[in-house]
């Protein structure tokens, strides 16, 4: 029987998960890159299968925030200029996202696409090595008091509404779960049955190999164009061009060039995000921990621990900004007070954030053969396998009806 011929742009977790669900299914499926050791977002991210990540960045009130997000010395936001000034009919209409009856609607949405996100991965990593990276875990979201929590109470009220159960941890029982932590924290909220991967590299790594085994074919090459050929799709690499019978475009914040010419109209920006990695630390972090006012997701790394976190806008084209990992020491001191460490890491990269929080999957409404799996923002880890198996279905044309409308391209 002849096999579909299918070509993916990007190798995130996005390209991987389409790649591996659609080459289970039979299809000789191509993954190109410009660089399969590239660390994009998905290697540098926190690393959470975050399923309670259910609301966007901007939440109502937050618009009045902001100066001090932006201005204050710790603070977690950066601009970058000149980068900012063209982005900001973006912003404008970002801000237009933070109303009750918005965040409402990503909610529902988000919830749908990142609900057990655990299972998720362990079914995309099936049979490959990759499943030995994939760690149980619950995650406890700090607060320096009892009020703070109360105060974020519209964001608890949605993931509740979503179906997740919070633990309320009291000071000594959080001394224990994460030991080092400093006593200026003295609650904390616990989800349970949620996990993490633990090596983001070798993840990724055994996932590329399992999806070789399929019968997978990796091209590494900078995609420059995608055409229309007869009834065929080309895609012209700067090294060597293919033609396909479909394509997924999966390329991150890089997708918009292509995703524009077909028909596309989401805005979408890069918001830079940081990651801080101490190596052979004297703390044992068991957990992953999310500190809210810093805006920092911390994990437990085999040889240490990951400080990952912050927003930058405005620098898609510039280099990292040396004062977010200065950001990031000091935060990681402030919360392990005296942490010892030998070496460390530092990682930058660019989260591709949609203008009204919600990822583009779906077909192109101007070709049918052109796909779209991008645009995840600060849940592209949790949400890549079900984004991959919801493009395998479409493009197969399972008849299974997916609740994927208001992910729509053509929105
Ligand atoms: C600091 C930080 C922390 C985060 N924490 C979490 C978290 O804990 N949990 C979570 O779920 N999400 C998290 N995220 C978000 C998550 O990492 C992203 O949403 C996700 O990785 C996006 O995956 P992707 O496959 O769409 O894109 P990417 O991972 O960016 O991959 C895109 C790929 O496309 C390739 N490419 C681009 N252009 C071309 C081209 N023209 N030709 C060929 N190849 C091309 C790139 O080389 C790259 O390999 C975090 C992000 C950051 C920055």
């Amino acid at each position: 029987m002849k096999r579909k011929k299918i070509a993916i742009v990007g190798a995130g977790i996005v390209g991987i998960s389409s790649g591996i669900y659609l080459a289970k299914r039979g299809c000789d499926v191509t993954l190109i890159d410009k660089d399969f050791k590239g660390k994009p977002a998905s290697y540098g991210n926190a690393s959470w299968l975050s399923s309670p990540s259910i609301t966007p960045v901007l939440m109502p009130g937050m618009v009045k925030k902001i100066p001090k997000l932006l201005f204050s010395k710790d603070g977690p936001l950066f601009l970058r200029f000149p980068g900012f000034i063209k982005i900001i009919p973006f912003l404008l209409k970002y801000l237009t996202y933070a109303s009750k009856n918005k965040v409402e609607h990503i909610s529902k949405n988000l919830a749908y696409l990142l609900k057990d996100s655990v299972n998720e991965h362990k079914q995309l990593a099936e049979g490959t090595n990759a499943t030995k990276w994939i760690e149980d875990s619950p995650f406890l979201f700090i607060y320096k008091n009892k009020n703070d929590f109360i105060n974020d109470e519209y964001t608890w009220s949605l993931r509740k509404k979503h179906g997740f159960k919070l633990i309320e941890v009291e000071q000594e029982e959080l001394k224990s779960l994460v030991p080092g932590l400093s006593s200026e924290y003295k609650f904390a909220i616990k989800i349970d049955n949620l996990g993490y991967i633990s090596n983001s590299q070798n993840y990724l790594d055994d996932l590329l190999d399992g999806f070789k085994s399929l019968g997978g074919k990796l091209i590494q090459d900078e995609v420059l164009d995608i055409s229309e050929k007869e009834d065929l799709v080309q895609v012209v690499g700067r090294e060597k061009s293919v033609l396909v019978e479909d394509i997924i475009i999966s390329s991150g914040v890089y997708s918009d060039k292509f995703a524009k010419k077909f028909g596309v109209k989401v805005p979408i920006q890069s918001e830079r995000g940081y990651h801080l990695e101490l190596y052979e630390t004297d703390i044992n972090l068991k957990y992953p921990v999310m500190n809210g006012y810093l805006k920092l997701a911390i994990t437990p790394r085999p040889k240490g621990i990951r400080f990952a976190g912050l927003v930058e806008f405005g620098s898609l084209n510039s280099n990292p900004n040396p004062k977010a990992f200065e950001l990031l020491m000091r935060n990681a001191k402030s919360m392990f007070p005296g942490i010892k460490f030998k070496t460390k890491q530092e990682w930058s990269g660019h989260r591709p954030s949609t203008v009204d929080s919600l990822p583009v999957i779906g077909s192109s409404s101007v070709n049918k053969k052109i796909h779209f799996g991008y645009g995840h923002h600060h849940i592209g880890l949790t949400g890549g396998p079900k984004t991959g198996k919801i493009l395998s279905k479409t493009i197969l044309r399972d008849n299974e009806k997916l609740d994927i409308e208001s992910f729509n391209p053509s929105r």
